[in-house]
């Protein structure tokens, strides 16, 4: 059986057929999917979906989910893990992670998410996972020498960097650091070369295999949502 180790089974996208979804997994052969976190708004859905589906889960604040107070949303982070690090379904801290070209979108977008900002949601994150000896799950895009820096700062940190596309010497890197690679639909595009060249390298023990669904379709699929 396979584990799908990235896939936000609690999005909206699967409110209406989400039985029939897990049914059909169990068809092909996948066991169960890894349910990261992304908001405290959303932790308590995710956890009840996480419960019913028997699927390990994680809990973080994705970038693009920046609160206001961002001190605040970090204590609550902290008394969620302490309150169910007891649980066996409770795998990970994460999503959380860099999300440069989000940093770069114009002052009054609404999606923009300052580098600062950034840096301010992840490192604290990054202890908790280090003082719960849980492993995170990191959302890295076009960051991967600010992230890799940020990382030797919390020995003791390991896990996945989730939906990679990078090159066989960046992945290597984080290899080094303790974390793993998560492969998703970007394979099967032929034009990914990069990353198809990375993956052919790698020692299999580095890689991990995921969805992100509903996000990251593979090319031949779209435009339908993604599943495990
Ligand atoms: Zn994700």
């Amino acid at each position: 059986m396979l584990t799908d180790s990235h896939a936000h089974l609690d999005a909206a996208e699967f409110d209406t057929d989400r039985q029939q979804l897990f049914c059909d997994m169990q068809q092909s052969g996948i066991d169960r999917a890894l349910i990261p976190g992304v908001s405290p708004a959303d932790w308590a859905k995710q956890q009840r979906i996480a419960a019913a589906f028997h699927c390990p889960y994680a809990l973080g604040i994705h970038p693009w989910y920046c609160p206001a107070d961002i001190p605040a949303a970090v204590c609550q982070l902290a008394e969620q893990l302490q309150q169910h690090l007891a649980e066996p379904l409770l795998v990970a801290v994460g999503e959380c992670g860099l999300d440069k070209p989000r940093a770069n979108f114009p002052e009054d977008d609404a999606r923009r998410v300052g580098w600062e900002q950034q840096v301010a949601l992840l490192e604290p994150q990054l202890a908790l996972a280090v003082q719960y000896q849980l492993p995170v799950i990191l959302h890295a895009v076009r960051c991967h020498a600010e992230l890799q820096a940020i990382l030797q700062k919390y020995p003791g940190c390991y896990g996945v960097i989730h939906g990679f596309s990078g090159s066989y010497e960046v992945a290597m890197r984080y290899w080094q650091l303790g974390f793993r690679l998560g492969i998703g639909g970007l394979l099967l595009d032929a034009s990914a070369k990069k990353l198809r060249g990375a993956v052919k390298r790698l020692p299999l023990a580095a890689l991990l295999v995921e969805t992100d669904a509903p996000s990251m379709t593979p090319v031949t699929l779209r435009p339908a949502r993604n599943t495990p």
